[in-house]
């Protein structure tokens, strides 16, 4: 007897004789390699319903006979998919209309998902989505452009583009925003995609769980079946030598059968220490995208998000000022618009740039012990070029008068010396002079971008 009649024996004694009739006569398996199995479907739809229905018994009629369960995929066949990809009514009345001449009985109309956003399903450690990170509400700059380009390619073509899809970038910069945008977006095309989307740190204890449990195979079957296995955070593997093997292993099985695989790190691969290399070559296999901190403009469209969510918006004035004071954290951007409005709120005044700077000490003081006057002088000088004496001397020329009130708002900014203090360091100007300065400086930042340019240039480097 051969693998496919032994099985099928198997499902014949253990299923109801409807469902074996409707499902199982003309099932075909085909054996692509070691403890790989294609189980071929005309349809998507019927794909999804054979998954549903027949994974289980499946597996448990294969360990049956050979003692492992070997990965399924359940695979629509070349040629043989409908003109449209999504089924329609017609598929069910007439499946042999869409579905060439394979004499597979039309599935039953597909119930509504049960729950659209808990990826996967009910198994597993999984991590919940949240309703508010999706393609919609990121912010797309510069800074993040190629990440999201490549996210939401790989989300319209699984496992065919770049698998795996490795993004990185520092703490806050939108990397869980991307990930869980596109299990949403997959979600949204076809509500029956197994997706595993979890943080590195689950999958890891949920692995410990399984080995100390005895729940391995189950552990394997559920990770190694996944159409969309989505890792957040997969730093978190360092110096965990048997999770990364087990991760390897896991990794391997799905990119084999052109499984979609998206990770995400706050580092580019090979700088995560203590990764093995075949692991590192697997990561490093597919395309590696990076986040970098937002522009100015960016953080200025965020900030806006972010106030309008709160039914609130925010002058010119005061969003400048938190973008230039948070400068290289989304979530602290976020987190300064609720604290201001909070502010505003709970002391019932009015949304002004005091009362933002107020809210904001905190943020905006941390770096004031290290940068002095005398440095902030000497690096603006160095920018441009001139002296630091065009700063301090009594004669004023008028080419270098931008260089000074962008000198002037920085010292303002970075340290926390009075008007009287900073106006003493520019030739003894009085406390108007460096206020004159400093808002002049905050309108041209807003609409020159020469000058916003110089001033995050200037400010990268006052913070060292
Ligand atoms: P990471 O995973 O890289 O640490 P998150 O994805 O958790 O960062 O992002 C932190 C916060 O900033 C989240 O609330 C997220 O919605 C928000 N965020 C990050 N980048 C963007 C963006 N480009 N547009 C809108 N919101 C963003
Ligand atoms: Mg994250």
């Amino acid at each position: 007897m051969s693998v496919q009649e032994q099985i099928r024996t198997l499902l014949e004694e253990k299923l109801d004789r409807q469902v074996y009739d409707t499902w199982c006569q003309s099932l075909e398996l085909n054996n692509k390699g070691e403890n790989l199995w294609h189980i071929p479907a005309p349809n998507p739809f019927y794909r999804d319903w054979l998954e549903k229905e027949l994974r289980r018994p499946l597996e448990d009629a294969f360990k049956q006979i050979f003692g492992q369960i070997p990965t399924l995929v359940f695979k629509v066949e070349e040629g043989n998919t409908p003109p449209q990809a999504i089924p329609t009514e017609s598929v069910t009345t007439s499946p042999s209309k869409t579905s060439t001449d394979k004499k597979l009985p039309a599935p039953p109309k597909p119930p509504p998902p049960s729950s659209p956003r808990v990826p996967g399903g009910e198994e597993g450690k999984q991590t919940k989505l949240n309703g508010k990170y999706t393609f919609d509400s990121y912010v797309v700059g510069p800074s993040n452009r190629f990440a999201h380009a490549a996210t939401l390619a790989v989300s319209e073509n699984l496992g065919n583009l770049y698998n795996p899809l490795f993004i990185h970038g520092g703490v806050g910069l939108g990397k869980t925003h991307l990930l869980q945008s596109l299990c949403h977006a997959v979600l949204e095309e076809n509500p029956y995609t197994k997706i595993i989307y979890l943080s590195c740190e689950n999958f890891v204890n949920d692995y410990i769980a399984a080995v100390r449990g005895g729940g391995l195979d189950e552990f394997r079957r559920r990770y190694r079946n996944a159409d969309l296995l989505v890792v957040d955070d997969v730093h978190f593997l360092v110096g965990k030598e048997a999770s990364q093997e087990e991760f390897f292993h896991t990794f391997n099985t799905l990119h084999i059968s052109q499984r979609q695989i998206v990770l995400s790190s706050d580092q580019p691969a090979h700088d995560i220490p203590t990764l093995k290399d075949h692991l590192l070559s697997r990561f490093s296999s597919g395309l590696e995208a990076r986040i970098d901190a937002p522009t100015f403009e960016t953080r200025l469209s965020i900030l806006t998000d972010r106030a309008k969510a709160q039914g609130k918006e925010l002058s010119g004035e005061v969003l400048t000022y938190i973008a230039s004071t948070i400068q290289n954290n989304v979530r602290e951007l976020e987190g300064a618009v609720t604290k201001v409005i909070g502010l505003s709120a709970l002391s019932k005044r009015p949304l002004t740039l005091d009362l933002a700077q107020e809210a904001l000490r905190e943020s905006a003081t941390p770096r004031i012990s290290i940068v002095t006057l005398g440095r902030i002088q000497e690096t603006v000088a160095h920018y441009y070029g001139i002296k630091v004496s065009d700063f301090r001397s009594r004669t004023w020329r008028k080419s270098t008068s931008l260089p000074r009130q962008i000198c002037m708002y920085l010292c303002r900014k970075y340290t926390s010396h009075s008007l009287a203090e900073i106006g003493e360091a520019f030739a003894g100007k009085d406390h108007s002079t460096i206020i004159y300065s400093v808002k002049k400086v905050e309108k041209l930042m807003l609409k020159d971008l020469a000058v916003r340019t110089d001033v995050e240039r200037l400010s990268r480097e006052i913070q060292g």
